[in-house]
């Protein structure tokens, strides 16, 4: 059955570049495990994604330690809400963080980042659709943050990320997503020099909405989609 979500996804992903004239290339896939055991991750593995999302870090940290012989071909992303008080497990066990939104929290991964282990990759959230109840850092202060996580050498600034208000229209999503892009771009030129070659993720796109993701890629970054339920099937119920 993953075969066949995995093959239904990367038909959607190949018509909708086509559709927009977007390189393929410039399109990843980030599976979103949240909710899966361990033997389903060795699945997708199996089938070929190497790149793996999770929300909730007790789960996260488990599931790495069980699937400990992949650890060297796998690329575990923390996208969930992190508390302050967890940021050493996600600065000890992941590759990548997608939900710093303030500087509290980048200060403490870059401090708790094993210096054995190359810098945390690191995406800004923003709060893109200004939803009261999303977490995330607001359009105007994210250039600010994104600045002050290049002083902590613990960490890599990579990108932004964003989880918009659901629509189910492909226009309103493709509205919210232009608005990311826009400011992506906006902090990628106020960068210096360095920082910009790196700073080419946009982490956008989910199992209702990756058309409109990919619809709004920018030609100077990397789209990077999380899917779950598109991949894994649907969650049973649990607290977000
Ligand atoms: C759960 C989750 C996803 C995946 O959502 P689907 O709709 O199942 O594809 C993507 N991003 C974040 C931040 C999530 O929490």
């Amino acid at each position: 059955m993953l075969i066949e979500n995995l093959h239904a996804i990367r038909s959607r992903i190949h018509a909708a570049c086509k559709i927009n004239n977007i390189d393929s290339e410039q399109i990843r896939l980030l599976a979103v495990s949240k909710t899966f055991g361990p033997e389903r991750v060795r699945e997708a593995f199996d089938a070929g994604l190497r790149e793996f999302g999770e929300n909730y870090v007790q789960e996260g940290v488990e599931k790495i330690a069980a699937l400990s012989d992949l650890r060297s071909d796998i690329t575990w992303h923390f996208i969930g809400p992190l508390q302050s008080n967890k940021t050493k497990d996600v600065a000890e066990n992941f590759d990548w963080m997608h939900t710093v939104d303030r500087e509290k929290i980048a200060r403490r991964l870059s401090e708790q980042r094993p210096p054995h282990l190359k810098p945390l990759q690191i995406c800004v959230q923003v709060n893109i659709s200004g939803q009261d109840t999303k977490s995330g850092v607001s359009p105007h202060e994210a250039l600010s943050l994104a600045q002050s996580i290049l002083d902590l050498p613990g960490l890599t600034l990579r990108g932004l990320m964003a989880i918009p208000q659901p629509f189910p229209d492909l226009a309103l999503q493709r509205r919210e997503f232009q608005r990311l892009v826009t400011l992506f771009d906006q902090i990628r030129s106020s960068l210096p020099a360095p920082s910009q070659a790196v700073f080419n993720i946009l982490s956008m796109g989910m199992s209702d909405d990756l058309e409109a993701a990919i619809a709004e890629s920018d030609p100077e970054a990397i789209t990077l989609l999380r899917v779950g339920s598109a991949l894994f099937g649907q969650r049973t119920a649990r607290s977000t």
